[in-house]
């Protein structure tokens, strides 16, 4: 019989770091855009899974070490390889006893229209794609869930003011999936506490002022993420060498949008592309500093 202690056993036999179930009839108010009831409408629950990511890989890049195996490994394994695996092998687990189980992974491409809770580590296709509800008062296609959201209402963790999901055992440095489902388990708690504190470390840290008192602007995010910043170690003086912006640029203070984002993408070719994703040349300074900060007053667990 499928119990919330067995789809955890599972979980974790299937290499998840953290599970938690979490009650869908919690999701009441969701946009529907955002609702996993539109996904299966006859869902009881949403399974959540977190994975760490090694805080090595954020620390080579804190320490200007490395930079070429945090994207590979710290972003496009989980979403795209360990992901995929677990969700396929948990989803058999799952309708082997009779239930559907709707997999969940993120895609960092894919976002509903005006989403700004993530940066654009892709080409930003979703965005150009002209899709309409059926009909009205349904929710256009696709219906996404909202991470952060689902991982609050699964008790695992909440979202700071970086935009990343912070969790007691890992801080930022997690990843995660989902899975809706109408099998009938027991649901934990929902994460009730607030990680962030509104310290500030991550705006101070990201070297493209990307963050601010609302949250994160994306497509700021996204240009420094590429690394137009003076802190970014393979810069070169022949880079914006005519641009009247470029002192403004390298300091962070000029403002992009979409337009003058995706304008100079070309010209952020510091280190060579992977599979499609951007390399990540900001060293996720945000997140470092985040754990850092978590770590230093006792939020995070000791390992
Ligand atoms: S530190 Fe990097 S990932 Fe964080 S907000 Fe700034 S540019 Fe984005
Ligand atoms: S660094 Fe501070 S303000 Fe930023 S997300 Fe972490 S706890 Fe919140």
């Amino acid at each position: 019989m499928l119990t919330a202690e067995s789809v955890k056993r599972k979980c974790r036999e299937l290499g998840a770091d953290l599970c938690g179930i979490g009650d869908i009839a919690l999701f009441e108010g969701t946009a529907p855009q955002r609702d996993p009831r539109r996904i299966l409408p006859e869902g009881r629950c949403v399974i959540g899974a977190g994975f760490r990511v090694p805080r090595g890989l954020y620390n080579c890049m804190r320490d200007r070490t490395q930079f070429i195996n945090y994207v590979p490994l710290g972003v496009k394994y989980y979403d795209e390889e360990l992901a995929e695996i677990f969700l396929l092998r948990i989803a058999a687990f799952i309708e082997d006893e009779g239930y559907d189980a709707c997999v969940q992974r993120n895609v960092s491409n894919l976002r509903i229209k005006g989403d700004k809770s993530q940066n654009p580590e892709l080409t930003d296709t979703y965005e150009l794609i002209y899709a309409e509800p059926v009909e009205p008062g349904k929710p256009a296609p696709d219906v996404i869930l909202d991470f952060a959201q689902a991982a609050r209402i699964c008790g695992l963790g909440a979202k700071g003011r970086s935009g990343a999901i912070l969790t007691p055992e890992f801080g930022p440095y997690v990843r995660f999936v989902f899975i809706v489902t109408d099998a009938p388990l027991a649901c934990d708690s929902p994460f009730n506490r607030e990680l962030c504190d509104g310290c500030g470390m991550c705006e101070h840290a990201c070297p493209g002022h990307a963050i601010g008192a609302e949250g994160k602007d994306t497509w700021q995010c996204s240009v420094y993420y590429r690394g137009a910043h003076e802190s970014n170690p393979f810069m070169t003086e022949e880079f914006l060498k005519d641009d009247p912006r470029r002192e403004e640029i390298l300091k962070g203070r000029y403002r992009f949008d979409a337009k003058s984002a995706r304008q100079i993408y070309p010209e952020l070719d510091f280190l060579p592309e992977f599979c499609g994703y951007a390399p990540c040349l900001c060293g996720r300074a945000c997140e470092t500093a985040c754990y850092a900060h978590l770590k230093e007053v006792g939020l995070l667990e000791d390992r």
